[in-house]
């Protein structure tokens, strides 16, 4: 491992492909079948640097043929979660030691091994969760974003601005790491909120924990793999996986937990926030909880808007990824006005989508995650069919995978269970609004606060949606998805989580907490520090 100092250039997002380059088609082509020979290996746990065998095993599959296994992995036993905190905990009293510049080098090697490897990770994307290929080079891309950004950040906070000046004293702030960190991704962006996570959490000088998602587990353990090939400390990183409910649940109630970061379902991350509150004997600490949780994002039509313009960002802010991002439009507030002419501009556009197995189309729209998805998603379209005039989908697509019709359905009621609860799938509600007013109270009538989207030509309207629409990342004139690092910090308001901003100056403050000291000094000698303090 490289340790010397290094000249970091300033962070840039990764470009993403759109595979219209038939090189770059061969490329991913090649390495599906190439991810497809390595299908079905097991995957221990990772205690210490050590791979361990667990007491159970379950299965990832691939969402557009559950027949093909993608792997098995192993499930952590209770005794095993508890090696896996020990460990942590003594980890975490060398790796706090660490610079951050040493830190930040796994993170900077691991952006450039990433990217020399990328189709693989995309091929593993496509196959463990159904990813479109546009939508697995951007989740690659987002992982390798943000292990560069937050690499560039921890040497950031390493030298933080000098503190006011006090006649007397020479006072200084360094920011310290908390301890073991519980690290619980979704599955939905397999790669990158997994290896955001944690590596925010490892580069800020904490010990990590990495529960993943059973639904990409495999993705999970091939980035745990790839940390400790590039010689990352035993036990600064340790791979536990296993069922929320318990092993989960047992991270997260541990007196040896220092802090939980959690990206994941409304439901989950509250009951997270109720459990990790508690303090059992012995904990010397109140956990920090970051909880980054579910959407009801909307993008809201004006009367003067592009309808050309916003059809093609609510189709594919409503259908990428099969609606399963936390960011996906889910509601279409539209004016009365032009309410007509949208529908009859939407209707066409969402019947033209394929659905298909993304490892053999590409472009289509895939599979939603399993069995039990689709099951929940197609309940809601039955509830949606009497809450609304169903004009597209509604139904199950043709193949042995969980594949969805997109479907929209029309005159939706603002309190509709539609209209209100997150869905997670291929399924948009229509809300006819009276006018730019309504629309907008509408919009923000939601228990939910992420993301949202205007379409208007009018300043005056913009600067009110700036100003009134109550989201954590709102869009003019474009779609509410495809956040990046850097440039567009993501994170909600109110039950979309602890207004965290991932990929923004302000996430690895989360990791981390600020100590200050001050000495008495003679006074020249205080101004002379204060000057050159970095
Ligand atoms: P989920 O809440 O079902 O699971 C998330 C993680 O929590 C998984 O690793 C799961 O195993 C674990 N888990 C489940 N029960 C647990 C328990 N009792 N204790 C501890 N851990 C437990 O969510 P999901 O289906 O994986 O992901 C989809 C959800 O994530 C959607 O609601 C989506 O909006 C949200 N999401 C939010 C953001 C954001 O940035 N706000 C980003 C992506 C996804």
């Amino acid at each position: 491992m490289l340790t010397a100092p290094r000249t970091v250039s300033p962070f840039r997002n990764e470009p993403i492909r759109d595979f219209s380059d038939p090189a770059d088609r061969r490329s991913l082509e090649e390495a599906l079948v190439r991810a497809r020979a390595g299908l079905g290996r097991s995957y221990p746990l990772v205690i210490d640097g050590e791979k361990v065998r667990g007491a159970g095993r379950f299965t990832s599959i691939n969402p557009a043929r559950p027949d093909e296994v993608v792997g098995v992995v192993d499930e952590a036993s209770a005794a095993q979660v508890s090696q896996a905190l020990d460990a942590a905990t003594a980890a975490f009293a060398r790796w706090k030691t660490r610079s951050a510049e040493e830190r930040a080098e796994f993170l900077f090697a691991a952006a450039a091994r990433i990217r020399e490897t990328k189709d693989d990770w995309n091929a593993l994307l496509v196959l463990e969760v159904g990813k479109p290929w546009i939508e697995a080079d951007a989740d690659t891309a987002e992982a390798i974003d943000f292990l560069e950004f937050y690499a560039r950040e921890a040497l950031r906070l390493a030298h933080p601005p000098p503190l006011t000046p006090i006649a007397g004293e020479k006072n200084w702030l360094t920011y310290l790491p908390l301890g073991v960190g519980v690290v619980i991704p979704p599955w939905n962006f397999a790669f990158a909120i997994m290896a955001g996570m944690t590596s925010a959490a490892i580069v800020t000088g904490n010990a990590a924990i990495l529960k993943p998602s059973s639904d990409s587990a495999v993705i999970a353990a091939r980035f745990v793999d790839l940390m400790h090939e590039l010689g990352l400390p035993p036990g600064v990183l340790n791979f536990v996986p296993g069922d929320g409910p318990t092993v989960g649940e047992a991270l997260v109630t541990d007196r040896r937990t220092r802090f939980v970061a959690f990206t994941g379902s409304k439901g989950v991350g509250l009951r997270i926030n109720e459990l990790a509150a508690k303090t059992p004997p012995g904990q010397r600490w109140i956990k920090r909880v970051i909880a980054e949780m579910g959407g009801k994002d909307a993008i809201v039509v004006a009367d003067d808007a592009d309808l050309d313009a916003a059809v093609a960002g609510v189709v594919a802010a409503a259908y990428g990824f099969s609606g399963q991002k936390c960011s996906a439009c889910s509601r279409a507030i539209v004016d009365a006005a032009v309410y007509d002419a949208f529908l009859a501009k939407l209707v066409p556009a969402v019947e033209a989508l394929r659905v298909a197995d993304p490892s053999v189309d590409g472009a289509a729209v895939g599979p939603v995650i399993n069995a039990k998805a689709a099951e929940v998603i197609l309940g809601y379209v039955e509830v949606g069919k009497g809450e609304g005039r169903l004009l597209a989908g509604g139904g199950r697509a043709p193949g042995a995978g969980f594949f969805i019709e997109p479907t929209v359905i029309a005159d939706v009621a603002p309190r509709a269970r539609i209209a209100q609860e997150e869905i997670f799938g291929p399924v948009l509600a229509v809300i006819r609004a009276r006018d730019f007013d309504h629309a907008l109270e509408v919009a923000n009538d939601t228990e939910f606060g992420l993301t949202g989207a205007l379409y208007s030509a009018s300043e005056e309207r913009l600067r009110r949606a700036a100003d009134e629409f109550f989201v954590g990342n709102l869009y003019l004139n474009r779609k509410c998805t495809g956040a990046l690092v850097g440039g567009q910090p993501f994170g909600g308001f109110n039950m979309s989580g602890t207004d965290s901003k991932a990929g923004g100056y302000d996430y690895l403050l989360l990791f981390t907490q600020a100590k200050t000291v001050s000495r008495k000094v003679a006074a020249e000698a205080a101004d002379d520090l204060a000057a050159g303090m970095d």
